[in-house]
């Protein structure tokens, strides 16, 4: 028997190739995964795709093995983007669905990823039932004659762009005739985000976007340092956006037609803003630590907003259950329910296209229209067993503390006062607060973390 730990983190299971992530995890992970599916399945059918790293035959070959081995039939889609993969799930009613793909990691890292039948990364009960098994080595293998069967399709790339182009207005983004300058940072966006574009009527000029597993054009990660040439690109062509996609392309980053980067926590208000606004008012869904601008650009319109955990499985959960008209996170990740309901950036791409078709705004101005907050993200060290005690205490003083306006212990503790908020946020891996802080007043957001942070030092020392 293995020694049970956790295989499973925020997305998936990931590490360097043939150290941590090898055919053996591979393997073992998919006949745990087949015998979790075969206790309420009697046959059930699994798709699998990758995205454009080296070590994806390798791991996908292991893993549906496992798959074929427990008397799950496999369904390889080929290298496609993950919410490629998690829409073809949903629409062709598989009952699960695996991404090898470890997003904007370095080239040597790989990782699987799991999907619900409806299309949802796996939640976090599911995962540890599958661990469960993975350590207890409780495979359910099939009988010889039972052994599931292996098949390839083609048509998840159609199957999709469909999708994208039926869930926007794609005749008004067409009349626009938008240049877009795409970088897709040599990922698995460049299979479909070009093509989509092109069907969107669009003027491309393309960076990076040719399938490399080494990622030459830059690391995949789309943050300014690593989309300078996208920042440049834009106004020497004179385009009007510039769009970039990290590894696995679920999650966009803009850059507008100055050649500003845009932080994702503006695009996911705009995003938030106009799906309130089309729909008079509703639901939005974003976790603890997004920025005020949300709930301020939601709340003009008439919506309102539901605070999660951090993660995306989470918000995308909760936008089901509340039928939300709009939810995601600040890095990027904007989930669109009338699409599906996970993080989808080519769907993002097309649907800025859309907003700024009808409100016949550059980008710029649209972003300009986001309420501005000061952000200040810092960290203080703290032992694990501490943690809870500290949570706790804290909450208990500052709601007799008259400058508080609110204690919210949705996800750590988060204090709002008149003008600002501070979150305190214990690591799931390292023994520390992630401390973060924001406030018009860019002094205020810090003064507010140290504020806050000194008094939970003192906690912990009285401990
Ligand atoms: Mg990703």
């Amino acid at each position: 028997m293995k020694v049970m730990t956790k295989l499973f983190g925020t997305n998936g299971i990931r590490g360097i190739v043939n150290e941590d992530m090898n055919c053996d995890l591979a393997l073992g992970i998919g006949k745990a995964w087949g015998t979790y599916l075969r206790k309420t399945t009697d046959r059930p059918k699994v798709a699998i795709g990758t995205d454009a790293r080296l070590s994806n035959h390798m791991l996908k070959n292991a893993i549906s093995a496992g798959f074929l081995a427990t008397g799950c039939d496999v369904v390889d889609v080929g290298l496609v983007p993950t919410p490629t993969l998690q829409y073809t799930v949903k629409e062709k009613d598989f009952d699960s669905g695996v991404i090898i793909t470890s997003s904007h990691n370095p080239p040597e890292f790989n990782g699987i990823k799991g999907v619900a039948s409806d299309g949802t990364e796996f939640s976090k009960d599911v995962e540890e039932e599958i661990e469960k098994i993975y350590f207890a080595e409780n495979y359910g293998l099939a009988s010889w004659s039972d052994v599931g069967k292996l098949t390839t399709w083609d048509g998840a790339i159609d199957l999709y762009i469909n999708g994208i182009l039926k869930a926007v207005d794609a005749d008004l983004i067409k009349d626009k005739k938008f240049h877009v300058v795409l970088d897709c940072g040599n990922g698995a966006g460049c299979v479909l985000t070009p093509i989509l574009l092109k069907k969107l009527g669009c003027k491309i000029t393309e960076l990076y976007c040719e399938l490399d597993g080494m990622f030459p054009g830059h690391n995949s990660e789309p943050l300014p340092e690593n989309l300078q040439d996208l920042i440049h690109k834009v106004p020497e062509v004179g385009a009007d956006v510039g769009a970039a996609q990290d590894g696995d392309a679920d999650r966009a980053i803009f850059v507008d037609e100055k050649g500003n980067y845009i932080w994702g926590d503006k695009s996911l208000a705009l995003g938030a803003k106009y799906a309130t606004k089309e729909n008079n008012g509703g639901i939005n869904v974003t976790p603890v630590t997004t920025s005020s601008c949300f709930k301020d650009v939601v709340e003009e319109y008439g919506g309102s907003v539901i605070d999660t955990m951090v993660g995306s499985p989470v918000v995308a959960r909760v936008m089901m259950e509340k039928n939300a008209v709009f939810g995601g996170e600040e890095n990027g990740g904007l989930i669109f329910p009338e699409m599906q309901y996970c993080r989808d950036s080519a769907m993002s791409i097309a649907k800025i296209l859309e907003i700024m078709a009808k409100e016949n705004k550059k980008l710029s101005e649209l972003i300009d229209d986001i309420p501005k907050y000061e952000v200040f993200k810092t960290k203080m060290p703290c032992p694990n067993d501490k943690k809870e005690i500290v949570m706790k205490t804290l909450a208990n003083q500052t709601k007799d503390d008259s400058s508080v306006t609110k204690v919210d212990e949705t996800d750590g503790v988060k204090l709002y006062l008149k003008d600002g908020w501070v979150l305190m946020r214990p690591s799931g891996t390292e023994p520390i607060f992630r401390v973060y802080s924001e406030s018009k007043d860019k002094n205020r957001a810090e003064e507010l973390a140290r504020t806050y942070k000194k008094l939970a030092e003192k906690i912990i020392q009285n401990q």
